[in-house]
């Protein structure tokens, strides 16, 4: 190595603040530090990807007795393991290690706590009923973790690795996979950028790990409908925002809304932008609507990807399923709150919905708007119904093909 690469190595290694100070740590470190840093002949070939052959396994002692089904609470039982997988700038993506759940150790200046760099996604195993684990479309969350890690500078990987990281994690967790239809192992990746340090910039370390969650059916019951309140004060997410990244800083803000319209007895916001109140999102689902639009045709809407709008997997399944089944005009547009009043008291208003990985679709009953509650139609043949028919049918198909039920590429078997 020529003294200028080896110059120039150690500058973008320690930055003159800690320049000083190296020397001595390098003397009093056990091993040869000095060696292992100046061993290679540039940076670049040193910085390594994720890659699932290196995942290495740490087992739990003690396993943790499973949870009786009817007990099962959203999101707070953990399984016995997680995947942990270390970056650093100087070095790129350590070994991926699956180790026994437990807390993790940060300093108090780490960038995470300070500047929200995080950003996660949500998605599930099931067991068909021949046991054989399941995943549904799991590329796309791996996709969009990429898109959401990049508009935060936290480091990206190759999404190929991380997903057969993942799967390992899934069979070994196996037994946390509820069996009953309509259970299912909630699956949380998450990024968070770790370097200590209150200075904003990018982070030179960070921390990605998966933990999984056994839960339960969003509905119970049969399907429940919610109430909605049109929400104009707050808002969710804005052109050249980050309402399209799954990153922990667009959720907090949207809680007290939340509990706002709770409060008025209203389960979720419905998310309106601009002096047209279009129509964006339903809490933290996509949105859809059924009409009989003003040429005469069945249409589904749902709000196009703009910026604003979180590109949610089971809204493109849907648009997707939909497309083929040719008997409705599917459309991405923009939809206004006056298009859907106007629907409504022409009799043309036929459905509404919002969609996400935890209920599939959950049907809308009402929508308070500017302080008149508008009832949105479920089904017309059954006063008694909890959902419409298309709701009900895209729910069946959707659900049938994460169990395996309805033969699908989108339904990716583990084991
Ligand atoms: C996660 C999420 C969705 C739904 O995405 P899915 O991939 O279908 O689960 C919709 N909107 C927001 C704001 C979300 O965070």
């Amino acid at each position: 190595m020529s003294a200028f690469t080896s110059k120039r190595l150690f500058t973008t290694l320690f930055p003159v603040s800690t320049r000083l100070t190296l020397p001595r740590y390098i003397k009093r470190c056990p091993f040869n530090l000095q060696q292992t840093l100046f061993k290679s002949t540039s940076v670049d070939s040193k910085i390594t990807d994720i890659d699932h052959k290196r995942v290495q396994i740490k087992l739990s002692e003690s396993l943790k007795p499973l949870i009786p089904d009817k007990d099962l609470v959203f999101g707070r039982n953990f399984t016995d393991h997680m995947l942990m997988i270390e970056w650093n700038a100087k070095d790129g993506w350590s070994d991926p290690i699956i180790q026994p759940y437990g807390k993790i150790s940060l300093e108090p200046s780490a960038m995470v706590f300070h500047y929200s760099f995080e950003c996660f996604e949500g998605l599930k195993a099931y067991k068909d009923k021949e046991g054989k684990l399941r995943l549904f479309r799991p590329d796309m969350n791996m996709k969009r973790l990429w898109k959401s890690a990049a508009r935060l500078t936290l480091p990206v990987f190759n999404e190929d690795e991380l997903l057969e990281c993942l799967k390992i994690l899934i069979r070994l967790e196996e037994r946390w996979v509820p069996a009953k239809r309509g259970f299912s192992l909630y699956i949380r990746p998450t990024l968070i950028g770790t370097q200590a340090s209150l200075g904003i910039g990018s982070n030179s370390r960070a921390i990605l790990f998966i933990i999984c969650s056994p839960c339960g059916p969003y509905f119970r019951t049969g399907f429940s409908a919610v109430r909605l309140l049109s929400t104009f004060k707050n808002v969710r997410a804005w052109p050249g925002g980050t309402g399209d990244a799954k990153i922990g800083g667009n959720y907090s803000p949207c809680v007290k809304p939340q509990i706002e319209a709770a409060e008025k007895g209203y389960q979720q916001n419905l998310w309106l932008f601009g002096p047209d109140d279009e129509i964006t999102e339903v809490g933290t689902m996509n949105c859809f609507v059924l009409l009989d639009n003003e040429n005469g045709e069945t249409e589904l809407v749902t709000p196009p990807l703009d910026g604003t709008i979180l590109a949610g997997v089971t809204r493109d399944s849907i648009l997707q399923l939909a497309r083929t089944w040719k008997e409705l005009k599917v459309s991405e547009r923009k939809i206004t709150m006056s298009e859907v009043v106007k629907a409504l008291k022409e009799g043309r208003l036929r459905e509404m919905f919002g969609s996400g990985t935890a209920c599939i679709v959950t049907p809308i009953k009402e929508i308070n708007y500017r302080g008149q509650d508008l009832k949105v139609p479920l089904d017309p043949n059954d006063a008694s119904s909890n959902a419409g028919p298309i709701t009900r049918r895209i729910s069946d198909t959707l659900m049938g093909i994460q169990y395996g039920e309805i033969p699908h590429e989108w339904s990716v078997v583990l084991n």
